[in-house]
This record gives C-alpha cells, sequence and structure tokens, in this order.
C-alpha cells in the first residue's frame, strides 16, 4: 500500500518542480516571440503531447491567432486560419474554463466536432491564459494516437502555467506597445530637433517661414500651401484693420505670393475665432486662403500667448482628409515656428534701428567733420599769428581749444569707425608691405609726446624684413592706439618697449610699457566699447574708451588677434598680429 502513495508523491513533486522550472524560464525574455515560443515548448514539455499551439486574442479585431505551434501541419496554422479543434479553443476563450477529454471520439461533447473527426483526435487539454482578469489566449495541446495521457493533474499542471504564462506574455506585449511608443517619441524628437535647428539657424522671416511651410507639406504629404501672418494698418486715428499677409507659398497660384487676406475670409475668420486647426472640403480659389482650389484645406494657426499670428495652409488634390496625426504634427510645427518667428521679427526690428542709428551717426560725424576742420584752420592761423601777435593769456587760450579740437577730432573719427566696422562698410585696401616701416613711422609721430612725458621709448625690429599682407593705414591706426595709450597710462619717466617679430603665417607687434598696469577686474572689460579705467591715473587723460575696441575689430578683420597681460601697478603689454604675406602666397 505504502508503493503507490510514495509514487504519487514522487510524480507530484516532479511536476511541481518541472513548473517551477519552466516558469522561471518565462521571466528570462522580454521579446515577444522568443516568449511564445519558450511558452510553447515549455507547455508540450510540461503535459507530454504529441502537439499544441499557442492563440491570442487579437485586441483590435476579436479574432483568434495563432501565434506559436508544435509539430502542426503550417497549413491548417497560419493566422487565424487555425482550424484544429476552433470550436474547443474558441469555448475556452470564452468561457474562460480549462476543458480536458481523454478521448474526444468517446466524449459526447466533441465526438461530432468536425475536426475530432477529420483529425481523429483523442486526448486534448485546453487552458486559457487569463491576464489581469481579462482572457488574451489560449494553449491548447492534444494527442492523436493515444487515449487517456491527460488526467486532472495534467490539465492543473497546465492551467497553473497558463496562468503564468499569460502574465509573462502581458508584459511582454505592454513592453513591446511601450517600447514603440517610445522609439515613435524619439523619433519625433530627433525630427523637431532637426526642425527646431533648421528654423533658429536662419534669422530671415522670410527664410524661416518657407522652411516651416516645406516641412509641413513635406511631412503630411500635402499637395501645397502657404504661410501667413497677420498685419494691421492704421486707417486714421482710431480705426486700424487686420489683414493676413501670405509671405510664403508653394503651389501653382503666382498671384497667391504676398496675397492679403481680409479677416472676414469665412475659413480665416473661423481659424482666428476657434484659435484651432480647421479641415475645410472642396474649396475653390475664393474659398481657400491662399488662392489655390483644393479638395481638402487644412489650416492651422500660428499662436503666440494664445492670440494668432499667422496661419499655416496647406492643400491637398486628393480627397483623403488629413490624417489627426497630420493636423497634430501641424500644430506642434506652428508652435515651434512662433519662436523662431518672434526671433526673426525681431532681429528685423533691430536690424532696422541699427540702420536707422548707423545712418544718424555716418550724417552727424559727417556734419561734424566739416565745421570742425575750419575751426581747426583759423585756430592754427590764429596760432601761427597770421592774424596779428597774440599775448600770452591770448596763446595759451588758443591752445586749450586746440587741445580740445583735437579731442572731437579723434572723438569723430572713431566714431565713424565704428560705425563703418558694424554697417559692413569699412572697406580694406590690403598689400604687402615691411611692417617695420608702418611700425618706426608711427614709433616717430609719437615720439614728440614720448618726450613731453619724459619717456624711453625703444623699438627692437626682426631680425629680417617683416612683409605682411595687410592695410597699411589700419595697422598704422592699430599701432598708433596702442602706442598713444602705453602714453598716455604710463607717468612720466616710464619705459615704452616696442618689439616686432614673427612666427609660423604670423607677424606680432609688441607694446610693452610700465605704467599704471590693468586690475584683472577691468582687463575683462577691455576692448569693450566705453570702456574706461576708474582710477585718476586713467580718468586725467584725455579719451572715449573707443580705442581699443576699434582696435580689436581692426585687427580681427584682417585676420589677426589682439592680446593684453597686465599687473596692476606694474605695466601692461597689448600684443597683436597680422598675417605674412608669405602665409597669404602673396
Ligand atoms: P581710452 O584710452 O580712450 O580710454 P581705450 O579703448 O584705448 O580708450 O582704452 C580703454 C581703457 O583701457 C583705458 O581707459 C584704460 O583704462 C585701459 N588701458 C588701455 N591701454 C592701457 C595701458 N597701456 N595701460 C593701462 N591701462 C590701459
Amino acid at each position: 500500500m505504502t508503493k503507490p502513495e510514495t509514487t504519487t508523491l514522487n510524480t507530484q513533486q516532479q511536476r511541481l518542480s518541472a513548473l517551477y522550472e519552466v516558469s522561471s524560464r518565462l521571466s528570462t525574455t522580454l521579446d515577444l516571440s522568443e516568449l511564445l515560443n519558450l511558452v510553447m515548448d515549455a507547455t508540450i514539455q510540461l503535459t507530454g503531447a504529441e502537439r499544441g499551439f499557442l492563440v491570442l486574442v487579437d485586441e483590435a479585431s476579436g479574432r483568434l491567432l495563432t501565434v506559436a505551434a508544435r509539430n502542426m501541419d503550417q497549413k491548417t496554422i497560419a493566422g487565424d486560419a487555425m482550424e484544429i479543434s476552433r470550436g474547443i479553443v474558441r469555448q475556452v476563450v470564452k468561457m474562460g474554463d480549462a476543458l480536458l477529454t481523454d478521448n474526444a471520439q468517446k466524449d459526447e461533447r466533441f465526438a461530432e466536432h468536425h475536426s475530432v473527426i477529420s483529425y481523429q483526435l483523442r486526448a486534448i487539454m485546453c487552458a486559457p491564459l487569463r491576464a489581469r482578469g481579462r482572457i488574451i489566449g489560449a494553449a491548447y495541446v492534444d494527442n492523436r494516437l493515444h487515449s487517456n495521457v491527460f488526467a486532472q493533474e495534467e490539465l492543473d499542471l497546465l492551467v497553473a502555467f497558463a496562468s503564468q504564462a499569460a502574465m509573462a506574455i502581458e508584459n511582454a506585449r505592454l513592453f513591446r506597445q511601450t517600447d514603440r511608443a517610445l522609439a515613435r517619441r524619439v523619433e519625433e524628437l530627433t525630427l523637431f530637433q532637426r526642425i527646431d535647428q533648421e528654423l533658429n539657424r536662419s534669422l530671415e522671416l522670410r527664410k524661416v517661414l518657407e522652411l516651416a511651410l516645406d516641412w509641413a507639406i513635406q511631412l503630411t504629404g500635402a499637395d501645397g500651401g502657404s504661410v501667413g501672418l497677420l498685419e494691421s494698418e492704421s486707417e486714421g486715428a482710431a480705426r486700424t484693420t487686420q489683414f493676413l499677409r501670405v509671405l510664403a507659398y508653394r503651389g501653382a497660384n503666382e498671384d497667391s505670393e504676398q496675397k492679403t487676406v481680409a479677416v472676414e475670409h469665412p475659413v480665416l475668420a473661423q481659424v482666428l475665432a476657434r484659435r484651432q486647426a480647421i479641415v475645410t472640403h472642396g474649396v475653390d480659389a475664393e474659398q481657400t486662403i491662399d488662392g489655390s482650389p483644393a479638395s481638402v484645406q487644412l489650416a492651422v494657426p500660428i499662436k503666440r500667448e494664445d492670440a494668432v499670428v499667422g496661419v499655416i495652409t496647406l492643400e491637398q488634390q486628393r480627397s483623403e482628409a488629413f490624417s489627426s496625426e497630420d493636423i497634430a504634427f501641424v500644430e506642434r510645427l506652428a508652435d515651434r515656428a512662433t519662436v523662431a518667428i518672434e526671433n526673426a521679427r525681431l532681429y528685423e526690428a533691430v536690424q532696422a534701428a541699427n540702420d536707422a542709428k548707423s545712418e544718424f551717426v555716418s550724417l552727424v560725424t559727417h556734419e561734424l567733420r566739416i565745421p570742425l576742420t575750419s575751426i581747426r584752420g583759423y585756430t592754427d592761423l590764429l596760432l601761427k599769428e597770421m592774424a596779428g601777435p597774440l599775448n600770452d593769456s591770448q596763446r595759451q587760450f588758443l591752445g586749450t581749444v586746440r587741445r580740445n579740437l583735437d579731442r572731437m577730432g579723434v572723438l569723430i573719427r572713431d566714431l565713424s569707425d565704428i560705425n563703418r566696422i558694424e554697417s559692413g562698410r569699412m572697406q580694406f585696401e590690403c598689400e604687402a608691405f615691411d611692417l617695420h616701416e608702418v611700425v618706426q613711422n608711427v614709433a616717430g609721430d609719437l615720439r614728440e609726446a614720448v618726450e613731453e612725458r619724459q619717456q624711453a621709448l625703444g623699438v627692437e625690429l626682426a631680425e629680417s624684413a617683416t612683409i605682411v599682407y595687410a592695410d597699411r593705414t589700419r595697422i598704422a591706426q592699430i599701432m598708433s592706439n596702442l602706442l598713444s595709450n602705453a602714453n598716455k597710462y604710463t607717468p612720466p619717466g616710464g619705459a615704452i618697449d616696442v618689439r616686432v617679430f614673427s612666427a609660423d603665417s604670423m607677424a606680432a607687434v609688441e607694446v610693452a610699457d610700465s605704467g599704471i598696469g590693468i586690475s584683472e577686474a577691468d582687463q575683462a572689460q577691455l576692448f569693450t566699447q566705453f570702456f574706461r579705467g576708474e582710477s585718476n591715473a586713467v580718468r586725467e587723460q584725455p579719451g572715449w574708451g573707443l580705442g581699443l575696441s576699434i582696435v580689436k575689430k581692426l585687427v580681427q578683420a584682417q585676420g589677426g588677434e589682439v592680446t593684453c597681460s597686465s599687473q596692476l601697478g606694474a605695466g601692461s603689454t597689448f600684443s597683436f598680429t597680422v598675417p605674412l604675406a608669405e602665409g597669404k602666397g602673396v
């Protein structure tokens, strides 16, 4: 009596460990097709069945799809054409109860079934795959040749395994879904990143609009379209009219470019009132916003802080409407375009203000130069006593007038230079010349000022001629600025040393002084317009804080660099480089 009990116990233990073993394999993969194969093999292994298959309920259609099979004829199981025991599987999926027959041919529930007869089925088991309270499919196994091979124990095992397998399948399906959704999102974000980059690369309004339109057409498959922005025009004091101006257009209607559309236009009015995308079918030239007749027209508002500032219109000649995905895409594109449009508009406004400023400065400097030249001329005449002898006070006063005229002259020249550099109107007449010559000339010009402050000026030239390719006058101007700073900001008795040398393809000029030096904080602001040091030593010297900013622009425009190293109280060294003529192939 004890023997069979031990055997039963042993078999049960074996079954449980087999169940444990196959179930633990389920967690090794989240790949759905790999998992389904795993489940299929485990089902056959656990039940000792001859053949089997797995079906899953297709969520959209509700049909049963065979997703894995073993030892089945391929034709009978492909897709949803599964024929074997169709009724049995359907019943299990519908009712949710597992089913067992040890000999279908003798079981009155199934003996009449078409497949039981034609496939001569005997032992059959089928268990539902149930996950989160829903039946997602079924696991089916059978034996054709033998009856009585399945008993309640096998069915219990199959049911226990099926419930674990169902959870694993559901997880893998969810993973696949989120994985796909994530991939789609990443794809979309990458695309928008590209679009953003392109849109923001241009600050030209029309270009930005054309780019946005081209993207919208490309990604929705539209035949054409346009982008228009709202503008207002004042008519008299109290009345302003608003209209849409088409600024970018792709299509066959030549008149659409620059076309203006009244805000009363039926479709435009709807977009403005509802502030959302409007789809209109079968529109003629009058009814479309941009004048291109179409089977379907999509009009999407471009909004800034909830106010509509423009409209993207797309036309399609085929009658299929734009999909909701297309519309959502164009809406998101419109949001992105808003920022780029705003930037381009601001840039245009700044450009216009800048142009106006440039024009103004250019006019003023020109107008000031004429009287200044004449005042300077007459002052010089007076100083040379060509209009009669001067007494000491008169000479002193005229000397002050002359110095101030020079200061004004420098300011006018600097302002006009900055204006020309910034507006791109400064001309550089480059040629090959010896840098030594220019350095010596400028040093010579400043000798008087240097002597006046009892400074020692040393000039050390490179060993051989240093032929550079640059604008001679501009290089002289740079030199003169640096030297006159060294002169101004070095107390009497100090030293100024100029050194010319060359390295690689550049020539370099160094102007070192033993002057007041520049603090680290001030060094950070050097080369910016109107910056002047705060100290008395700086403020007692004439200047406008424009020289170094001009130096930097002139040096850079000719392909060089300017640098400064300095220590407060211990002098400064300014250096700049100029391309050698050799390197330029001159
Ligand atoms: P400006 O000399 O008319 O003030 P710059 O643009 O030439 O204008 O110089 C800006 C400021 O840089 C000066 O006001 C001064 O504070 C500092 N600076 C320039 N060169 C020197 C120098 N060689 N030594 C000390 N400070 C200098």
